[in-house]
């Protein structure tokens, strides 16, 4: 199996995207390490959750100590959890400004800052972070989420020279999704949707799963050469 015997901490698991890679890294082999804000369950014996809020740096910590006692390791980390607070710069309160840069930009920082320390002394690991087409190419109403998902790209180069300075096998990917069918779009009208599916190449919006694919391929060792790289999984929107 692809994961066999990793140690993969996931957040937003509980949801979309990051429910999809649970169970398709267990399936894989991994033992899964489930975070996300609201309580949930799994089928799979090697999905174990943790509630944990990724703003909160407290938690964080109690959460990777108990990972590392129960498990000895942490070999991939997914910064998956994100949210969005759409309105236009004019109508964006402060509170929401604050709010997705907390989770999707701090949130990402705190995940790691807690983790790498574990990675660096194994000399190895993957982090995967996820940004959007958004952080590349902006998008109207998103100013907030747009400066995570672009700041998450800047991290991920920077953790990318960072980790791997004194030769440690740590490998920093980005993952960019375009328009993905998740309790998360089910927010944008559906005018929008309809205009993102044609606009894709593929002319369809994506799955959960056809993201979960390839954090699973950055998860695995089959991606030992790949550092720094941010990769659309978008159907073709962007060419
Ligand atoms: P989703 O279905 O809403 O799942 C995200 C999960 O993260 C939810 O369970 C959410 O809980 C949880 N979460 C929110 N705040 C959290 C926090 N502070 N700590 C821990 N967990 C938290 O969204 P998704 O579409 O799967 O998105 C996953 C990632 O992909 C996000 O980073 C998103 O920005 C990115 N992305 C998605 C798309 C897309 O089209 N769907 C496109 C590009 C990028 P709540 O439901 O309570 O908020």
């Amino acid at each position: 199996m692809r994961l066999d015997g990793k140690v993969c901490i996931i957040t937003g698991a509980g949801s979309g995207i990051g429910r999809a890679a649970a169970e398709l890294f267990a399936k894989e082999g991994a033992i899964v390490i489930a975070c996300d804000v609201n309580e949930t369950s799994y089928e799979n014996p090697n999905i174990h959750f943790y509630k944990l809020d990724v703003t909160d740096r407290n938690r964080i910590a109690e959460v990777v100590k108990d990972v590392v006692e129960k498990f000895g390791k942490i070999d991939v980390l997914v910064n998956n959890a994100g949210i969005t607070r759409d309105a236009l710069i004019q109508n964006m309160t402060e509170e929401d400004w604050d709010k997705v840069i907390n989770v999707n930009l701090k949130g990402v920082f705190n995940m790691t800052q807690a983790v790498v320390p574990y990675m660096l002394e194994a000399g190895k690991g993957s982090i995967i972070n996820t940004s959007s087409v958004v952080g590349v190419y902006g998008n109207i109403g998103q100013t907030n989420y747009a400066a995570t998902k672009a700041g998450v790209i800047g991290m991920t180069k920077t953790w990318a020279k960072e980790f791997a300075r004194k030769g440690a096998q740590i490998r920093v990917n980005a993952v960019a999704p375009g328009f993905i069918k998740t309790p998360m779009t089910e927010k944008v009208p559906e005018k929008i949707l309809t205009m993102m599916a044609e606009k894709a190449a593929l002319k369809r919006l994506g799955e959960p799963i056809e993201v979960a694919y390839v954090y699973l391929f950055l998860a695995s060792d089959e991606s030992s050469y790949i550092t720094g790289q941010v990769i659309g999984v978008d159907g073709g929107l962007i060419l």
